[in-house]
């Protein structure tokens, strides 16, 4: 499919809300934008304020920002050994996914698959495998009704959540109160906020560094047809697919493996430690060891040019609106 507009942005901060972290990522060029769906550390989420998302949804359509993404805290382990590391993973997560329901099919949700802390990879996949079957269960039907099927209806979605701001600060709606509010992106399927399996570098005992690993979560997965992969360039180099030197047969591989139709998002990040390494550690671009010539063809790859970009770089905003113009103006038409 022919691409001329690349979709990029960084991961910003939700300290002030959506609102103004969409104004920021508009300020320094970007058209779209990552935030944490929580403290990154893990801890409590933060109150959603139903009248921030609605001015979040209407600037955000307008300026053509989404979908965004959310990303689970780091230290999230789903794979875990420990029962009780497992759980407050698993309520982390569904929590999330209920929270992002409020931004009705706008957003990604990526998380780490998690280490299996030295159980083995069979025994920490299958931990992760049970817990996206117990939350996946096919919501299109719970819901009824799949965005397809359905009209596209701002106005009317944004009203409902301009009338609902009386009660804004309730954590979490019980049902999904805006239904009628949908994302113009297409490829939503509805207003699930849809998840992505991020590929690691494989450090320690962590899963997802191969994308057999993928490949094995996805099947276990039963309603599995919107889970989703967003690929890490720094974590794939180290974990040894080599993107700089033949990136055609890493994708080749990939799609043999996972299937690039289940790629829906990429972290754009250079890498500061060696192929192969399997050490994750980010480098601004074009200062590391990927370097900013590949990137560059990563970007316009056919196969990746219509994929939304995310840099999570060591930089601060000038140092992303730089990064940002650089990868436009290598962008082809
Ligand atoms: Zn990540
Ligand atoms: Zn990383």
């Amino acid at each position: 499919m022919p691409t001329s507009t690349l979709k990029i942005g960084c991961h910003l901060s939700i300290a002030d809300g959506y609102l103004a972290a969409a104004k920021t990522a508009v300020s320094i060029g970007a058209n779209t934008f990552q935030v944490f769906s929580r403290n990154p550390r893990g801890g409590s989420a933060r109150a959603v304020d139903a009248g921030d998302i609605a001015q979040f949804l209407r600037y955000a359509g307008e300026h053509g920002l989404l979908p965004v993404l959310a990303h689970a805290p780091y230290t999230l382990n789903a794979a875990s050994s420990t029962e009780a590391t497992r759980e407050f993973a698993e309520s982390c997560m569904s929590g999330d996914l209920k929270t992002l329901r409020l931004l009705c099919g706008a957003a990604n949700y990526t998380f780490h698959p998690g280490s299996h802390t030295g159980t083995g990879m069979e025994e920490g996949i299958g931990h992760l495998v049970g817990l996206l079957n117990r939350i996946l269960v096919q919501p299109s039907e719970e819901l009824g009704v799949r965005s397809e099927e359905r009209e596209i209806n701002w106005v009317s979605g944004i009203q409902n959540l301009e009338r609902e701001k009386k009660d804004s600060t309730r954590s979490v709606p019980s049902a999904v109160p805006y239904s009628s509010l949908l994302t113009p992106h297409s490829t939503l399927p509805n207003h699930e906020p849809r998840i992505l399996l991020e590929t690691m570098s494989g450090k320690g005992s962590e899963i997802g560094a191969d994308f057999s690993q993928l490949r094995q979560i996805i099947d276990g997965v039963t309603h599995n047809e919107d889970l989703g992969v967003c690929m890490d360039t720094c974590h794939v180099f180290a974990a040894g697919y080599d993107i700089a030197g033949d990136l055609d047969d890493v994708l080749e591989q990939f799609d043999r493996e996972v299937g690039l139709s289940r790629l829906k998002a990429v972290h754009l990040n250079d890498s500061m430690m060696p192929f192969g390494s399997r050490k994750d550690r980010h480098a601004k671009i074009g200062e590391g060891l990927i370097g900013a010539d590949a990137l560059v063809r990563f970007v316009n790859h056919p196969a990746l040019r219509h994929l939304p970009f995310y840099l999570e770089t060591p930089n601060e905003l000038d140092g992303y609106a730089a990064e940002i113009a650089f990868f436009r103006d290598n962008f082809s038409a």
